[in-house]
């Protein structure tokens, strides 16, 4: 062939050229080590659903004051359904605009999930056994309106109406007066949705991975160790800190001292109206707070040093949702779910409650436990645990079965003559399934009780009249 000229072969590639470096983009890979302003997360969200369609979901909960979607992409076997007994996890960034690493390691978390499926045997098996549900940016309005380089102002900390949304939940301890934000709205509506069972909510201007409660009802200093569940928080948060480049050596940012990068909110400064205390008392989900960065808005040349301090941090968390407990409820004798039934550990005095399936799942260190699961109407189990130490792809399952109270007292009525019988049936079905047992096993039903039965959903009425049942 004969030679072409010296020009046509760059005039040719220059299209070629022009687009080079959307090529990653376009090509689902390689989330470049560059900011990624609202619209480009966007970008990046849909690049990801688009060519990994078969393992993601990509959905909004909401939108912000100035009408920006809250997107969250969902990674999982099947990305779109909740399977019963897999646990859901729930990482959220940028709740604070100008608090951007969160959401540019979570972008890159995306891409290392994404391309390791099907090519790493442990996030295949993660993903396979567990959804992920991933917000890079939870305040874009306040993004938009923030500065790189910008350190330590509050420009763009708050949402478009000059809400801090880390202050905007209902608090446990004191009445929260504040106007609830739509994004605040849409955090509450998607945790009620979804039985998320592990969150972390990433902010910037310190490192340290802090935990529950971020509010306290004492006096400061606070007593950590009444505290419920403080002992597998303390382990989530050493999870991350000691997995980190340097979070674990406690004072990276001058000022700040946390031994072993890890402190429990209050500890550090109490706050009314914190997300991460609503969230574990509504969502029944262990949550973290994960201060990433000491500077808010550090320079872009400093991305790809927080990824490299960030990635196993990530994923050891990621990884954690797999200890502890998990199980379904059932009445006694069938394979019907009982939902909302209460499940206690010890004396802690927090309560979780299980799922219209019946689900419920309790993360845990290593150790022996006293489970009960409890519900008005039904007797209450209590059971031993013991939870291993090594983690594997699903907590221990440890299924319960309730019986009936009213069918205990019919048993009861078995064993003695005619008499009058009351018994405490909440739900209104229960009493229907109820009164249809009994009438066949020779009692009734006082009408007059079943309606304030109805009525009050607490006492019913039971005249046996014959014993032989
Ligand atoms: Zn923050």
């Amino acid at each position: 062939m004969m030679s072409q000229p010296r020009t046509t072969p760059s005039l040719l590639l220059l299209p070629l050229l022009l687009w080079l470096p959307w090529l990653p983009h376009i090509l689902g890979q390689n989330v470049p080590f560059e900011y990624h302003e609202y619209s480009q997360v966007t970008q990046v969200l849909r690049e990801f659903h688009q060519n990994y369609s078969d393992i993601t979901h990509l959905y909004s909960i909401g939108r912000s004051v100035q009408g920006r979607e809250l997107w969250v992409i969902a990674i999982s076997d099947n990305p779109t359904v909740h399977e019963v007994g897999e646990p859901e996890v729930q990482y959220v960034g940028n709740i604070h605009g100008n608090e951007v690493i969160g959401k540019e390691m979570l972008l890159h978390l995306l891409e290392y999930l994404t391309e390791g499926y099907g090519n790493n045997d442990t996030i295949s098996s993660y993903l396979n056994t567990t959804r992920v549900h991933i917000l890079p940016a939870m305040n874009p309005d306040g993004l938009q309106g923030s500065l790189e380089g910008d350190c330590y102002s509050s420009i763009g900390r708050e949402n478009a109406r000059s809400y801090d949304l880390n202050r905007n939940f209902p608090d446990k301890f004191e009445v929260n007066t504040q106007l609830i934000q739509p994004e605040t709205e849409a955090i509450m509506n998607w945790t009620r949705n979804i039985p998320f069972s592990l969150s972390a909510i990433f902010h910037g201007g310190a490192m340290v991975a802090n935990y529950p409660w971020d509010n306290t009802p004492y006096e400061w200093p606070v007593d950590l160790q009444s505290f419920p569940d403080d002992d597998i928080y303390r382990h989530l948060a050493l999870t991350y800190s000691l997995n980190h480049g340097n979070m674990h050596v406690g004072d990276v940012c001058s000022g700040d001292f946390f031994e072993d990068g890890i402190s429990n909110g209050a500890d550090w400064y109490p706050l009314r109206g914190g997300m991460q205390d609503w969230v574990y008392i509504h969502g029944d989900c262990l949550t973290i707070t994960l201060e990433v960065s000491c500077c808010k808005y550090p320079t872009q040349d400093k991305l790809r040093d927080h990824w490299v301090w960030n990635k196993n941090s990530l994923i050891e968390l990621l990884l954690q949702v797999h200890r502890g407990i998990k199980g379904q409820v059932f009445i006694n004798g069938t394979d019907t779910p009982v939902s909302g039934a209460t499940v206690s550990i010890g004396d802690r005095d927090n309560s979780f409650h299980t799922t219209s399936a019946g689900e419920f799942w309790r993360i845990l260190i290593p150790g022996q436990y006293s489970v009960t699961v409890s519900k008005a109407g039904y007797s209450s189990e209590t059971r031993t645990v013991t939870v291993p130490g090594n983690l594997t792809f699903s907590a221990v399952i440890e299924d319960f079965y309730l019986v009936e109270n009213g069918t205990n007292s019919a048993l009861n009525a078995s064993e003695s003559t005619t008499g009058e019988y009351t018994t405490e049936i909440t739900p209104s079905a229960t009493v229907g399934r109820e009164a249809r047992h009994l009438a066949g096993n020779g009692c009734r039903l006082q009408m007059a009780d079943y309606l304030v039965t109805l009525l009050n959903g607490a006492l019913i009425m039971l005249i046996c009249t014959n014993h032989v049942l």
